[in-house]
């Protein structure tokens, strides 16, 4: 027997985290590293935080599940925190962000279905997206290294270069439900959308009645500082898929839609078994306790505009390895001249700071949305000693 009794799905390293403080991640070895990746873009108020995990202990020890077939107080509680804090007008509960994306799918398809154009079943997708791991949501994107080896996939799903907005129009068509896209691809290396591609798409929708889905997973809940990215592009979608730092670490997702986009979604079109419980609606609800004080969006803000600018003074002294710098708020990249992996490893196992390697050669940089100006400090020295040191490694 070869094959790991952990599915080997996952290139693991050396450094194993077994407790997490603030903003750092120990090892089982005793290594602490500053936490940048932060579990990517899940850990928003760092680690071990005392209200999160007040929240979680003080519901797990009174209630932790019970089935959706019963009312929940819990559930209502939030929806309403996110409906009055958002575009929507009602939410469902999953548990993961491929789930919520699902559930968007779902919904796209089932309001062109309710009105009597079963045939508008066709979402438009961008080329680099990622949209998680189901085969519905790898169907949704042409990344072939997600795909291989796992046809036949989805029907209805066609593919345009990202942010290219006569691109997505030519693929409109009478089987258009609408378009799904990420404001800021992440995975795909950290890609804000123009204002213009993401007005466009709205504009389009509003003509000929089609369903703006938006992928919000990574760049979600005050990720970019606002609660929705797309809240920066003045638009407002039809559907949004919101997971990652929603939880703070507990897995949870939620697929907020208009009350018009979820007119097809009545009993029994959709569910999940623990969708919703009482312990993620007691994560959900405390993350949005700390987020929605008055001055938090704001420092992420400040924060994201200090570190953007530190990594661009730093870019000149390493001109050989590094490009520039893009994104939002605390969803940032830098695009590097060489593979970006690499030098994710280096500074992970060389310099105790963590980040995560992105397509296109970005590392990206997702730190916790608490950090203040000690963290981005000391995350630029250990990116600047990484860079000093760093061997690229030479093609074979
Ligand atoms: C991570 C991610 C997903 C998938 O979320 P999972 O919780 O891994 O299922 C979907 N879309 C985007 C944009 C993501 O970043």
């Amino acid at each position: 027997m070869t094959i790991t009794p952990l599915m080997p799905v996952y290139p693991r390293c050396g450094f194993r985290p077994v407790k997490g403080e603030g903003c750092y991640l120990i090892s089982e070895d005793g290594r602490r590293a500053l936490d940048f990746a932060s579990g990517i873009a899940v850990n928003l108020l760092g680690h071990s935080h005392e209200h999160l995990v007040g929240a979680i202990q003080k519901q797990a020890a009174t209630l932790m599940h019970v089935s959706n077939l019963y009312g929940s107080p819990q559930g209502e509680k939030l929806a309403q925190r996110l409906v009055d804090n958002s575009f929507a007008d009602t939410v469902f509960f999953t548990n993961s962000g491929a789930e919520a994306v699902e559930c968007a799918i779902k919904a796209a398809r089932r309001y062109h279905h309710v009105k009597g154009n079963p045939h508008k079943h066709t979402l438009i997708t961008f080329n680099n997206a990622f949209h998680g791991r189901t085969l519905g949501t790898i169907s949704a994107t042409n990344q072939e290294k997600m795909r291989d080896g796992f046809e036949p996939l989805l029907p209805g799903f066609k593919y345009a270069p990202f942010d290219d907005l006569e691109a997505a129009l030519a693929l409109v068509d009478d089987n258009t439900a609408g378009f799904l896209v990420e404001p800021v691809q992440g995975e795909g290396g950290i890609r804000p959308a123009s204002q213009e591609f993401m007005a466009g798409l709205r504009a389009i929708c509003d003509e000929k009645d089609l369903m703006l889905v938006l992928d919000e997973v990574q760049c979600g809940v005050a990720r970019t500082g606002t609660l929705y990215a797309h809240e920066q592009y003045g638009i407002t979608p039809d559907i949004v898929a919101s997971a990652k730092g929603i939880g703070g670490g507990f897995p949870m997702g939620a697929c907020l839609a208009t009350e018009k986009a979820a007119a097809g979604m009545v009993i029994g079109t959709h569910g999940s078994t623990y969708g919703g419980n009482p312990l993620a609606m007691a994560a959900g609800d405390a993350v949005l306790d700390v987020i929605l004080e008055p001055g938090f969006m704001d420092n992420v803000k400040s924060m994201g505009e200090r570190l953007r600018s530190s990594l661009e003074q730093m870019i000149p002294n390493h001109d050989g390895l590094f490009e520039s710098v893009r994104g939002m708020g605390l969803m940032l990249g830098v695009k590097m001249k060489v593979d970006s992996r690499g030098f994710v490893a280096h500074l992970r196992d060389n310099h105790g700071l963590l980040t995560v390697a992105a397509g296109d050669n970005v590392v990206r940089i997702l730190p916790p949305l608490v950090i203040d100006e000690s963290h981005i400090a000391e995350c630029i020295e250990k990116l600047s000693a990484g860079a000093r040191d760093y061997q690229v490694p030479q093609a074979a």
